[in-house]
């Protein structure tokens, strides 16, 4: 009888998990020499940082989403449809929900997967810090759903107040963004320049200016905390020339139906609120039998990404990996990080295979950037020769599609994620710049 074959499964196919299940599929896999099983709850991928743009409406995701089954076919690995809701570490097995259809009936029974190596890289959730009404009245921005469920609201809002001659009260068409980070920021700019675009497609009973108020809500005394002061000073200056309204040093302490309330006193109106304020790894981290959580939910990882158990590993926003040997800081949840630890991963698995030992991680920061819509990008690039260098406008702009290419690159190769922007090009030409429906 031939030896069965070493099964890595890896749960979770975002930034960092689709990449290390192409790299490895396309090595391992297509060799023979491994198993390789992707695991995750959504049938298609779309890279997490464009949702705010599926928010405002300025992507289609049908137009951008990669169809996991159709990766897998490519590239050499098995896709399985299914939430993980547990773990048996004695038997190594993974344990998946049932698929529901829409109406409720049972697509897919729930099943086990059995593993010699896992790798969990399931990415984050919003974090509400248990703020009352959090829950109850803001959208989230954690999956392709709830950007297009914000993209719906904001367009029925505008086609309501259009055919009543306008909004009849304050706040009806007021958007508010809690969470002055890259998220909040990018989000509040694409909407100005798309609530502008939507009145000239005929919902002319609305001024964009005078009756869509955006605000951005910050705790803190600067929005994008990770950018150098003049920096973020930089972006508060270009959001507020947009006319949106920022809030700094405003801490949410409550959510109503109809408006933000902070601890200073302060009443926001709004009748869409968007929550983009601090994250936190999904609540299914907390039960995987026993492995180390941190206080955000995160799976304790060493800078091997190991977990407490040395057949599990974990990736990207769920991991919580330290920086370096000497401090308490963490990696920070960014895409580039899920990507370097998927590079890393990728590495260090294939040395499993031969019983070599894992590598070790350590994390590049190439910088920070963020796009302001149409308006402007700014951020700041870090390299070896040139230490930190602010950019913005065109170059930052250039800097700031390609960590997107990357990883299209990651997933279909050059030629391929070169024909997408062809394509991309192409499309401008022949559809609205934004979606009316
Ligand atoms: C709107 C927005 C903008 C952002 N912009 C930037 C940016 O400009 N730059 C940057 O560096 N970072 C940005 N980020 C952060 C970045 O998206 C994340 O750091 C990155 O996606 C993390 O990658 P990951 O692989 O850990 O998880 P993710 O990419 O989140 O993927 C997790 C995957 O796990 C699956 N999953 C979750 N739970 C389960 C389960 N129980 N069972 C099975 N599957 C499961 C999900 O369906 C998903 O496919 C942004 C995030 C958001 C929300």
């Amino acid at each position: 009888m031939p030896e069965p074959r070493h099964q890595i499964v890896i749960v979770g196919g975002g930034a960092g998990g689709l990449e290390l299940a192409t790299h490895l599929g396309k090595s391992v896999g297509r060799r023979g020499l491994a198993d390789i099983q992707l695991i995750d709850m959504s049938r298609t991928h779309i890279w997490k940082p464009l949702l705010h743009e599926v928010a405002a409406g300025t992507m289609d995701p049908s137009e951008d989403e990669l169809e996991y089954l159709a990766q897998a076919r490519w590239r050499h690995f098995r896709f399985r449809l299914g939430r993980m809701v547990g773990l048996d570490r004695e038997a190594r097995q993974v344990h998946l929900a049932p698929v529901l259809n829409d109406r409720g009936e049972e697509v897919i029974a729930a099943r086990s997967f059995h593993y010699d190596t896992l790798v969990i890289a399931v990415g984050s959730v919003s974090n509400d810090f248990g703020i009352p009404g959090v829950k109850q009245h803001c959208l989230f921005l954690d999956t392709t759903d709830q950007a297009v469920r914000f993209q719906q609201r904001l367009l029925d809002a505008m086609l309501h107040a259009h055919t009543q001659g306008g909004p009849s009260r304050p706040g009806e068409l007021g958007v508010a963004i809690v969470g002055g980070g890259a998220t909040g920021v990018e989000l509040a700019a694409q909407l100005r320049h798309v609530t502008r675009l939507l009145s000239q497609f005929g919902l002319d009973e609305i001024d964009p200016e005078r009756h869509i108020q955006l605000h951005v809500i910050e705790a803190s005394e600067q929005i994008l905390p990770a950018l150098p002061p003049e920096l973020a000073a930089a972006a508060r200056r270009e959001l507020e020339r947009i006319g949106c309204k920022v809030h700094t040093g405003e801490r949410v302490v409550e959510v109503s139906a109809d408006a933000i309330h902070t601890a200073s006193g302060n009443t926001i109106p709004a009748a869409i609120k968007v929550w983009a304020a601090g994250i936190k790894a999904p609540e299914v981290c907390g039960e995987l039998a026993g492995l180390e959580v941190n206080r955000i939910n995160q799976l304790v990882v060493d800078r091997r990404l190991r977990t407490s158990d040395p057949n599990i590993f974990a990736l990207g926003d769920c991991a919580a990996c330290p920086l370096d040997d000497s401090s308490d800081w963490l990696v920070p949840p960014r895409a580039q990080a899920a990507h370097q630890q998927a590079s890393l991963l990728y590495r260090t698995l294939r040395r499993r295979l031969v019983g070599k030992d894992p590598l070790i991680y350590s994390y590049r920061d190439y910088g920070s950037l963020v796009a302001l819509g149409r308006y402007s990008t700014v951020g700041s690039l870090m390299g070896n020769l040139t230490g930190s260098m602010m950019v913005s406008g065109f170059i930052a702009r250039l800097v700031y599609l390609s960590l997107y290419k990357m990883h299209q690159a990651a997933l279909y190769g050059w030629p391929r994620a070169m024909l997408f922007s062809l394509v991309h090009l192409l499309r401008r030409h022949v559809d609205p710049e934004i979606k009316l429906h």
